[in-house]
């Protein structure tokens, strides 16, 4: 059977991945979520479910870069612990 999963890049690492294989954050209405269910409306970024490319993407301010926005450690902190749960 084909698959039709959409191909997505990690902002941490930035290799490409299955849609479903990866993490989801958005800027909704200038709000940063997590969006694991990959429904919320707004810019989307995509980062593998590990602490390593979550790391990378704060370092190199690629998630802040994708989202146009600035993103708080509270929001990496979130981010980190929707991974951890995961
Ligand atoms: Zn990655």
């Amino acid at each position: 059977m084909q698959r039709r999963t959409p191909i997505r890049k990690c902002v941490g690492c930035g290799s490409r991945r299955d849609k479903i294989e990866l993490l989801r954050i958005v800027n909704n209405q200038d709000e940063i979520k997590i969006d694991p269910g990959g429904k919320l409306p707004g810019r989307g970024a995509y980062l593998c479910p590990n602490l390593q490319c979550l790391e990378k993407a704060h370092k190199k301010n690629s998630l802040s870069r994708a989202l146009k926005k600035k993103i708080s450690d509270d929001i990496y902190e979130s981010i980190s612990e929707e991974i951890k749960h995961d």
